[in-house]
């Protein structure tokens, strides 16, 4: 008897009649549930106690090498940790289609031992492209592909014994990848950093590098160095990016490094070439895996090191579904594998630069940019003292600045992080804003898309012409300024220049943003108006000015973690300009020079910025001085919301006996989305607390309706 966790929703793993032969703990089955054949893992030995001539049997054990011990660890913890059932776990672990398809077989080919007995020009094409590969196996049509021949001339050499043929399974494993081949000379801060990275690396233990160092210092060149001694073990890596649109630059230069591309995984990545993923991943057939935070849930045969790249990034918290943020699950990761985890970027978050403090992590600084470009030198425009026309957002002497870049031949970015034309659509004639119908949001105008969008729920309508409230024709006028209406401003400003906009809502796909990037960045055009889709990672050369239109916007609001957010864009944003031998500049328009996360920004003094930030949190008891949870309680109607919110405030029992403190209800910082009423709750609980344990029993000891949808964030992101 053996007990099977399946990713159906039951509370438990369930008790299966193992198979003639036995089956390994961990192997991936098929067991009927039901009417139904569903797909579980071996948990481990069954618990026993029913009626064992009602037991049914496993139906099938799929041929996928057996989850190990130390995946189904992880998946335990951390579904422990973000407060999440076992069987919505196994699904992040099995997003492989195919998965439960028999393995088929296809025909591949590589050099034989036999001569053929005359050679031809094709011939001798396919021999040759065989030999350069070594033992690589081709298909027909990559073969005939390659060499240029009708596949008749690669059968008449298989016939001859020049070329051999034979059966294998279809998913094919990964190029080699060889570590051996010479890397970029490094700059001795560079060798010494990826020096102690080795070292960490050689020691097969688990440890984590927090690797800083403003952008373009060469971080990536130093962490692909510690990717080569891992693969050099013989042990996987994986490199998580932040964005898919980012990878395609950092694939080309894994290929430039070690000779072959990586596998992937994201959403872009088709099915049949995920399963192969997920397949060579378990068999070791895949060294190195580039991809989005998912990959955490890959089926690694011997996992030695996990890079996260733009560490700070907002994207690795998930926040659909299972609520985790991949840079905490990839500490969780390697700490079990044994493995080495390299957080790497130019403005860390508060939680890294914090457990690098108190020595929980290694920290590795680059200080100097690689090569001759110098930091941008940035500077405030005093928006109080400038002389801006009505309906203006390019200040005079920003435009000015633009202008002499335009004249040299050089780019300028203006940088406002706003999608749409304008964040408010308002009647003239009655005063209402344009509200979603099924959120507590403005619909937002997107002019290049005529169309009003929520930026919650997705929903879009043609612009009205007339005032859906008061029906006034004509009187609906744009209010603030989103990256269109700049884009606008820009053109009649500056109407020699060619002008590229880069914000998310204009791409249908990554390709398209890609496209447009690479467009940018040889020179295609003048100046960029660009969301902060622009603030990651991509390289224009010839940028030389960034003008932030309001440096402002991220300071307001009640966010805790407004000022961190705001000092890692503004200084991610700036970072673009001046990478190549031009040195850049950012000028930053603001009306509160004065502001402490302005001068910081503006003094580039980080240590400065991170202590004191460190230092009002820590006052506050705030993560991550202490800890906190987000609870958030939906309903189709307000009340019954506001009523179980009120209901869980009113049992705190477990959450006073932990010593932690619940806040709430309050309506959420987005009242209502697609409909849905949000009531949130906060606990707060000093470290060292057990605040999942104080959580769940809370939680699970009031009886809440079963209209109701409930959802835990442990970590929130904003708090
Ligand atoms: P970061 O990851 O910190 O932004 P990169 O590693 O991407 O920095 O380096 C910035 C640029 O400098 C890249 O174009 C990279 O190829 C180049 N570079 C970095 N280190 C070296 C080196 N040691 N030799 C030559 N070029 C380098
Ligand atoms: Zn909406």
């Amino acid at each position: 008897m053996v007990s099977v966790l399946t990713t159906q929703p039951l509370d438990r793993p369930l008790d299966y009649l193992a198979p003639e032969g036995g089956v390994a703990d961990g192997a991936f089955v098929m067991v009927p549930l039901g009417p139904r054949q569903v797909l579980g893992v071996v948990w481990g030995r069954g618990l026993g106690g029913f009626d064992l001539k009602k037991a049914r049997r496993i139906h099938a054990v799929l041929p996928v090498p057996p989850m190990r011990e130390e995946m189904r660890d992880f998946l335990t913890r951390a579904g422990d940790y973000t407060l999440t059932s076992m069987p919505a776990m196994l699904r992040l672990a099995t997003r492989a289609p195919g998965l439960t398809n028999p393995p088929s077989m296809q025909k591949v080919y590589r050099l034989g031992e036999g001569e053929p007995d005359r050679m031809t020009d094709a011939r001798s094409r396919v021999l040759a492209v065989l030999e350069e590969f070594g033992g690589l196996a081709f298909t027909l049509k990559e073969l005939s592909d390659a060499a240029g021949v009708t596949s008749s001339v690669i059968k008449g050499l298989v016939k001859q014994g020049a070329v051999f043929e034979e059966n294998t399974p279809r998913d094919l494993p990964f190029p080699r990848l060889d570590p051996a081949l010479p890397g970029k000379t490094l700059s001795e801060a560079q060798q010494a950093a990826s020096d102690t990275l080795r070292e960490g690396i050689n020691s097969g233990r688990y440890g984590t590098t927090l690797l800083r160092g403003i952008t373009g210092s060469g971080k990536t060149e130093v962490y692909l160095e510690a990717v080569a001694a891992c693969l050099a073990r013989g042990r996987q890596a994986m490199v998580l990016l932040p964005e898919i649109a980012l990878s395609a630059e950092f694939l080309s230069r894994v290929e430039k490094r070690f000779g072959a591309r990586p596998a992937e995984w994201h959403s872009g990545v088709t099915m049949t070439e995920r399963r192969r993923t997920w397949k060579m991943v378990a068999e070791g057939g895949a060294q190195l895996v580039v991809g989005a935070r998912s990959a955490l849930f890959l089926p690694y045969r011997d996992l030695g090191l996990i890079v996260v790249d733009e560490e700070h990034d907002s994207s690795y918290k998930q926040e659909d579904g299972v609520l985790y943020n991949a840079r905490d699950m990839a500490v969780l990761r390697a700490s079990l594998a044994g493995a080495q985890v390299v957080l790497a970027s130019a403005t860390p978050s508060l939680e890294s630069w914090v457990n690098a403090q108190a020595g929980k992590y290694r920290r590795l600084d680059l200080k100097s940019r690689f090569g001759s470009a110098a930091l941008p030198e940035m500077r405030a425009i005093d928006m109080r003292a400038e002389d801006m026309p009505k309906g203006r957002w390019i200040s005079p002497r920003l435009q000015s600045e633009v202008m002499k870049r335009v004249e040299n031949g050089e780019q300028a970015l203006l940088f406002l992080n706003r999608r749409g034309y304008a964040p408010v659509t308002l009647c003239r004639a009655c005063g209402d804003q344009i509200e979603c119908p099924q959120c507590d949001a403005r619909m937002v105008e997107h002019r290049f898309l005529k169309r009003l969008m929520c930026h919650q729920c997705g929903e879009s309508m043609p612009i009205p012409e007339t005032c859906p409230k008061c029906e006034a024709e004509g009187t609906l006028s744009a209010v603030g300024p989103g990256v269109e209406r700049l884009t606008e401003e820009a053109t009649e400003l500056f109407p020699e220049a060619r002008i590229a906009t880069l914000s998310s809502d204009l791409f249908a796909s990554a390709r398209a943003l890609k496209q447009a990037v690479e467009t940018i960045a040889t020179g295609g055009a003048d100046i960029i108006v660009g969301t902060q889709l622009v603030a990651k990672g991509h390289n224009f050369p010839l940028l030389t000015l960034v003008g932030v239109i309001d440096a402002d916007l991220g300071l307001h609001g009640s966010d805790m973690r407004a000022a961190e957010k705001t000092f890692q864009l503004m200084r991610q944003v700036a970072g673009r300009a001046g990478r190549a031998e031009k040195p850049g500049e950012a000028l930053m328009q603001t009306f509160q020079p004065e502001h402490p996360v302005i001068r910081a920004i503006l003094s580039g003094d980080e240590e400065e910025f991170w202590n004191a930030e460190a230092e009002s949190r820590a006052q506050a008891g705030m993560p991550p001085f202490g800890r906190m949870a987000g609870i958030i309680l939906s309903s189709e109607r307000a009340e019954e919301a506001f009523e179980a919110g009120t209901m869980l405030a009113r049992h705190d029992g477990p959450i006073r006996q932990a010593g932690a403190v619940v806040y709430g209800p309050a309506p959420a910082p987005i009242a209502r989305i697609r409909g849905w009423h949000r009531v949130r709750m906060l606990v707060k609980a000093p470290k060292g607390v057990a605040l999942q344990r104080a959580v769940s029993d809370w939680i699970g000891g009031v009886r809440l309706p079963k209209t109701l949808r409930l959802s835990v964030d442990i970590d929130p992101q904003s708090f």
